[in-house]
């Protein structure tokens, strides 16, 4: 198999605050950096709205990263929304299931976005792909494992004859030590911007603000990334 050629990367991106980390941190890291979305029948699609005003964002505030900025991608997975049946494309109450799943779960969603992102890469000579999954915060989606990403790696190259390699910057940072990256990469603009225009809320609240955020303060999803926000302000240990 040929080495990794080049040092471009797609991007694994929603418009929410992980991947909008994971965003600047290729940005740093590549010379190029093209991002891609999926839309599959979420119940909200506010964080499809964000994706364009995170780009727009970074690219006003960040000059060094605006010329790396390249193309996004767009594909239509709603696929995923008629195959499974779940609280995330539904309009349900989110919950965990008997297996101990929450009921957000999309089976293989994960596996799909990275074939997609594979063959988009292919297509466009990016080689590197990048998404926001984690184990830190553990959710119980096993398609965010570490172990079923670097699998996927394997077979991906294999499916395509071609090398790719998956980067997985959050996977070991729970939410206090995202904030941390965050700052890390950018400083206070930077976080300001996560803060502003990322959205991260089940419920598509973008109209209460918090010192963290848009978002309803009450979901899973609120409940990390607030919580995250005071352990990392607070300095303690993440
Ligand atoms: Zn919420």
């Amino acid at each position: 198999m040929d080495p990794v050629a080049d040092n471009k990367a797609l991007v694994l991106f929603s418009g929410g605050q992980d991947s909008t980390v994971c965003l600047a941190w290729a940005l740093e890291g590549f010379d190029h950096v093209e991002t891609i979305g999926f839309s599959y029948g979420q119940r909200h699609a506010v964080e499809m709205e964000r994706r364009l005003a995170v780009r727009d964002a970074l690219r006003d505030g960040f000059p060094g990263w605006a010329a790396r900025l390249g193309d996004d991608h767009v594909v239509d997975a709603s696929v995923l929304g008629a195959l499974a049946d779940t609280a995330l494309t539904d309009d349900r109450a989110i919950a965990l299931q008997a297996d101990g799943l929450p009921n957000t779960f999309v089976p293989g969603r994960n596996l799909a976005f990275f074939t997609f992102a594979a063959a988009t890469g292919y297509r466009r000579g990016l080689s590197h792909l990048v998404g926001g999954m984690g184990e830190a915060d553990f959710s119980g989606y096993p398609d965010c494992r570490d172990d079923t990403l670097k699998s996927l790696q394997v077979t991906l190259g294999l499916g395509m004859g071609r090398r790719f390699i998956i980067h997985t910057p959050l996977m070991w940072r729970d939410k206090a030590a995202i904030w941390a990256l965050s700052h890390d990469l950018g400083g206070d603009a930077f976080v300001d911007l996560v803060v502003e225009a990322t959205h991260t809320c089940y419920a598509g609240d973008r109209a209460t603000r918090h010192p963290w955020g848009y978002g309803c303060g009450e979901c899973p999803a609120c409940e990390l990334r607030a919580r995250g926000w005071e352990r990392w302000r607070e300095g303690g240990p993440a």
